[in-house]
């Protein structure tokens, strides 16, 4: 058994102090506090819980910043999309494990300890299925075998390219699977994490867009107890033509219609009415917000103050992986609501005055839910995920508790992260990953290559 010794640690009962935690088999065995560390202790300063990252397109990470500039007369996300058509129609099953690698690497160094990879990216270049129906799967895998990340593997069901059946569009071609397929590619995808330690299953139906209902109905329970994520109102185009197909917007769609719970995670959910908002919280399914990226892509805002008034689920994703810093996602989310409410400390409340503890419980919790796992931080029989804040950055001076985590989220980002754990083993030291020169080696390889 390993031990680790912190001087502070955030556990779910709060903070304490002088925290020694016995690894055993990746899980913590053994928790106590007040305590003096044993000689062969590693040492630590600040413990966090690392924090899930549940939406990813790992791949999109080799096109970051590369789509900042003005091109057509109205940029925005269907420009976007038309620039991500692009680069993917070019990426070999080597080039997504190299850039999945990178991007994964990245999360560990920026605080984030599980993805949940929203994959869709199934076919060859041609949109032929490769000989093993899983191959890309397989390719995400080694990645997160080789960064040590978890892994929650949503292979993305897509079949239409807009509402009422309209046929997919050449670009989507290795996107593309019927039902029977798909059940076929779930099965893949379960091999491919079978070698994982503590990997899991869900599926994902890409959007109301791409999947009509009666496939729907046929997909979800695929997901066999595991996580079910759909991509819903994250653009207004995308609600209005919803509401001309069926006269109902996404989220109500959902709803009404596909018996949205707890195993669920709507990402974006950003166009919501009022009674979406609280429809949406009460059925327990959790909101994956991607505040830079929605940023990024000019998105719009998510109703997150009534929402989480209404007691709703969230977690945080970096989805584009334009950027990649747990702390700068979280700070993100509280800005866009500054920024349109004029107020400040939105999302704190009067019990919870601190924004930063308020926004990573928010996201621990809801994290965990939607990935799939039953524990929410540093505690016996969880998963030794630890990300540790270096209390010498200047960012941290003379704070303690939850100021250093308004000190992380508000005042540095990734920059204040010393080592990261995964199952109690060390992957990422003064905040870079152990294996970032190889991982980076490749993945300049293979974009070099892509944008040559
Ligand atoms: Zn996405």
């Amino acid at each position: 058994m390993s031990k680790l010794w912190f001087e502070t640690a955030l556990l779910p009962s709060g903070w304490a102090g002088r925290v020694r935690l016995g690894v055993e088999d990746g899980r913590i065995s053994e928790l106590a506090t007040d305590v003096d560390p044993g000689p062969d202790d590693t040492r630590g300063g600040v413990a966090l819980p690392g924090l899930p990252n549940v939406h990813s397109h790992a791949f999109q990470r080799g096109m970051a910043g590369l789509t900042e500039y003005r091109g057509d007369a109205q940029d925005d996300f269907w420009s976007w999309r038309a620039l991500m058509y692009r680069f993917l129609d070019r990426l070999t099953p080597d080039d997504v494990h190299a850039i999945s690698a990178q991007a994964f690497a990245e999360m560990l160094e920026g605080g984030f300890t599980r993805v949940g990879e929203f994959h869709y990216l199934h076919h060859d270049l041609a949109g032929a299925a490769y000989a093993n129906l899983g191959e890309m799967a397989d390719q995400i895998a080694a990645a997160a075998a080789e960064t040590g990340i978890g892994l929650t593997l949503l292979p993305v069901y897509y079949r239409q390219s807009n509402f009422g059946g309209a046929p997919a569009l050449p670009g989507q071609r290795r996107f593309l699977n019927d039902p029977d397929r798909f059940a076929r590619l779930v099965e893949a995808s379960r091999r491919a994490i079978a070698a994982l330690p503590d990997a899991n299953l869900g599926v994902a139906p890409h959007s109301l867009r791409a999947v009509t209902p009666q496939d729907l109905a046929q997909i979800a329970p695929l997901a066999a107890g595991g996580p079910i994520h759909i991509h819903a109102a994250e653009q207004t185009k995308e609600v209005d033509d919803c509401l001309a197909w069926c006269g109902r917007r996404p989220v109500e769609w959902l709803l009404d219609e596909a018996g949205v719970d707890a195993r669920w995670c709507l990402v974006h959910a950003t166009h919501l009415t009022a009674a979406e908002t609280t429809g949406l919280a009460a059925s327990g399914a959790v909101a994956g917000l991607c505040p830079i990226t929605e940023a990024n892509l000019g998105d719009g805002v998510f109703p997150a103050e009534a929402y989480l008034g209404a007691r709703g689920a969230m977690a945080v994703g970096t989805d584009s992986n334009v950027l990649i810093d747990a702390a700068q996602e979280l700070r993100a989310l509280e800005y866009a609501q500054r920024l349109t409410r004029r107020a400040r400390n939105v999302l704190s409340t009067p019990d919870q005055t601190s924004t930063g503890r308020r926004l990573l419980d928010a996201a621990l919790a809801g994290g965990a839910r939607a990935l799939g796992q039953a524990h929410t931080g540093l505690e016996l029989g969880a998963s030794a995920d630890i990300v540790e804040l270096n209390p010498d950055d200047l960012s941290l001076v003379g704070r303690s508790n939850d100021k250093l985590l308004d000190g992380w989220i508000f005042a540095s980002g990734a920059r204040a992260i010393g080592r990261v754990w995964r199952r109690g083993k060390l992957v990422a030291l003064h905040g870079r990953h152990v294996d970032a020169e190889r991982i980076g080696a490749a993945y300049r390889q293979a974009l070099e290559r892509l944008l040559a």
